[in-house]
């Protein structure tokens, strides 16, 4: 299911431009357009999902982690580590209603994030 109005199924629409660096038939990896690290990348299923809280198919949400391992190996962040976030509501500070999960790298992260 889509929604019209969501940006990033408009992403997945082709409507709203983005890098994208992988595509498979059910989600999208594309880079973030205000990145938090030499490698940031969005990963996204086709079908509009709001929160991780509103999910209930695992394969959809598993697929997410195995694109990000996928799309890190072709980033060549695979061995010296990267990070993956799902931001879930506002004290996590989502900002868009499209379950997406953050692939982070390039860089070393610290830890607790903020
Ligand atoms: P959240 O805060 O919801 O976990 O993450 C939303 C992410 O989407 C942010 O990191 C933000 O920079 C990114 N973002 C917002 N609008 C756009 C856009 O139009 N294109 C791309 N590529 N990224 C976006
Ligand atoms: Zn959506």
């Amino acid at each position: 299911m889509n929604d019209v109005n969501c940006l990033f199924c408009r992403v997945a629409r082709g409507e709203v431009s983005a890098a994208i660096v992988a595509e498979t038939p059910d989600c999208i990896a594309f880079r973030d357009i205000n990145p938090q690290a030499p490698v940031h990348v969005l990963i996204i299923p086709r079908e509009h999902i709001a929160t991780l809280n509103d999910a209930s198919d695992a394969a959809t949400i598993g697929k997410l982690s195995l694109l990000a391992a996928d799309v890190a190996r072709k980033e060549g962040i695979a061995d010296s580590g990267y990070r993956t976030v799902i931001n879930t509501n506002a004290a996590a500070g989502q900002t868009v209603f499209h379950v997406h999960l953050h692939l982070l790298g390039g860089r070393t992260l610290r830890w607790p994030p903020g």
